[in-house]
């Protein structure tokens, strides 16, 4: 393909392992005694323990209903005390020039709020690195759909079909396709051999961005 004209990046464990930190077991201990019981939304597969999967799953289930707000500042009481013990992942810190080289945006299953502290905790910064955040939000399906994807590429005005993404799980993957967004799985290890016909894999941030042409 083409150098794409912007880089839409997950975060958790893509730029950033919150997820490793966060105690999302604890997070829907807090949830069930907010809302009880619920249906479950069915979701694709990850390699997450059970409590993330519930975690990202009751935001799904919740996106109309008025208590979504509360579940979500519930998770992000979690998500926030580990930004301290979060960890960058391998060749972020020498990808920061070639990132804050291209328009680039991060489409993130955390409330913007949370992915900007944890951002700024590491020393990438909105407006150089990074150009915009498109976090947890009520009005925008989460991955794996697509609509996360498709308004930072708005936010970018840039085309789905002239971007690429690039993240760690299989919910990227299938968000990113569905908006017709070219995706690079890092490492490639997270996917199985039927998504891997579908996309790039690299094993790391700097390699990924090597492969897609826009790093020598
Ligand atoms: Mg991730």
């Amino acid at each position: 393909m083409a150098s794409p004209t912007a880089v839409l990046l997950d975060l958790d464990r893509t730029l950033i392992d919150l997820q490793s930190f966060t105690d999302y077991g604890a997070a829907l201990d807090d949830v069930r005694s907010l809302v009880g019981s619920w249906q479950d939304v069915q979701v694709p597969d990850t390699d997450w323990d059970r409590a993330t999967v519930a975690c990202m799953s009751v935001l799904h289930a919740f996106l109309d209903d008025p208590r979504w707000g509360d579940i979500s500042d519930a998770i992000a009481a979690h998500e926030r005390v580990a930004i301290a013990q979060s960890e960058l992942m391998p060749t972020v810190a020498d990808a920061r020039l070639t990132l804050a080289s291209i328009p680039t945006a991060v489409v993130t299953l955390l409330p913007a709020d949370v992915a900007i502290a944890v951002l700024d905790y590491h020393d990438l910064e909105i407006g150089r690195e990074i150009d915009f955040v498109v976090g947890r939000d009520p009005r925008v399906k989460p991955k794996p759909e697509p609509d996360g994807v498709l308004e930072a590429c708005r936010l970018l005005e840039v085309s789905p079909e002239d971007s690429v993404m690039i993240g760690d799980s299989t919910w990227d993957a299938q968000a990113a396709l569905a908006a017709g967004t070219a995706f690079v799985g890092v490492p490639a290890a997270g996917f199985d051999t039927a998504v891997r016909t579908q996309i790039g894999t690299a094993d790391t941030l700097v390699q990924a961005l090597t492969e897609v042409g826009l790093r020598e």
